[in-house]
């Protein structure tokens, strides 16, 4: 009887339906106990001038120690709290934690520019940009240029006017802003002339593809050129190989993160691994190729 069907399938949606909300509900409280058990932790991924070796930064990436599922991924908690106000605290939690961290590095001598990701709902809350510059003014020591602001272009496109008045109203207070993930957000490139940030991360897609599919190189070639025409930086992510580092210098895109160069790592392994860095001989030698 059909009707008898319909009307299990109700129940029975009706039962997951619940469960994913108690889920969904579960995980809240779980997040919002882990942040204040302090067990999220930061790792740092080094942003490198590929041909000259020079550290340019760090990009800084939550990770949850957890005490029994062990060290997980943020594709594991993030999207739980987007559009939440708990990714409020927790995006506050990691600037605070990032500019501790870059007062310890100054403390030993190492002045290291340190990227936050920024979420679209911390972005997008009508008071970031005060909540932002109460946080500098925690940390006298972090001068607001060596802490930059990752937003994806995702969020960015969301209110164009907004964003820009936003990223326009903290460069003018001396925070730069890099568009994250770039060319994955299929929006106009001719956009990107009314956004101010300083800097391009090309997203890892095309770099890893660009190897062995001509069309990928293309694109990065046009990003690459059009990041320039538009007196931008241009950073390529996701640099996995010798090879790619190579490919990357001969268009003339200098720099880059990657695991070629290091994974993320927690704090007290940087600067070790920076004594021990070196780039690949082939990266110093690789020559930029003339363009017409
Ligand atoms: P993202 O900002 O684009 O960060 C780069 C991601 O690529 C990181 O993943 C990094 O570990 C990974 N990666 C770096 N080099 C390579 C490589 O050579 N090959 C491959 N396959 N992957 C590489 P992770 O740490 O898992 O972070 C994933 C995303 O989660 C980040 O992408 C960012 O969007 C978000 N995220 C991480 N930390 C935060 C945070 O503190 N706040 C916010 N709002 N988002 C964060
Ligand atoms: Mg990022
Ligand atoms: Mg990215
Ligand atoms: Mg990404």
């Amino acid at each position: 009887n059909a009707k008898l069907n319909g009307k299990n399938r109700y129940h029975i949606y009706d039962a997951e339906h619940d469960r994913n909300v108690r889920g969904y509900h579960q995980s809240l409280v779980e997040i919002s106990q882990a942040l204040e058990d302090g067990q999220f932790v930061l790792y740092y991924q080094p942003k490198v001038n590929l041909r000259s070796g020079e550290l340019l930064g760090v990009e800084a990436l939550i990770r949850w120690q957890h005490p029994e599922r062990g060290l997980l991924s943020p594709f594991h908690f993030l999207p739980v709290i987007e559009n939440h106000a708990l990714s409020i605290e927790v995006g506050e939690w990691v600037l605070r934690e990032a500019m501790q961290q870059y007062g310890d590095w100054l403390q030993q001598g190492q002045d290291i520019a340190i990227s936050v990701n920024i979420s679209a709902y911390q972005l997008q809350q009508y008071n970031f940009t005060e909540r932002l510059f109460s946080i500098f003014n925690e940390f006298p020591q972090v001068p607001r240029s060596r802490i930059e602001i990752e937003i994806l272009e995702t969020s960015a496109f969301h209110d164009l006017q907004k964003t820009s008045e936003i990223i326009r109203h903290c460069n003018s207070k001396g925070v730069e802003f890099a568009l994250d993930d770039f060319g994955t957000g299929y929006s106009s490139l001719a956009y990107l002339r009314h956004l101010p940030v300083k800097t391009l991360k090309i997203d890892q897609t095309f770099v890893m593809d660009m190897l062995d599919d001509p069309e990928d190189f293309a694109i990065m070639e046009g990003i690459y050129g059009l990041g320039i025409a538009f007196q931008r930086e241009i950073l390529a992510e996701g640099v996995e190989t010798e090879a790619h580092g190579k490919m990357l210098l001969q268009l003339g895109c200098e720099m880059a993160q990657g695991y070629a160069i290091a994974r993320p790592m927690p704090a007290k392994g940087l600067l070790p691994w920076f004594a021990q860095w070196q780039p690949f001989a082939s990266w110093q030698n690789t020559p930029t190729l003339e363009r017409d």
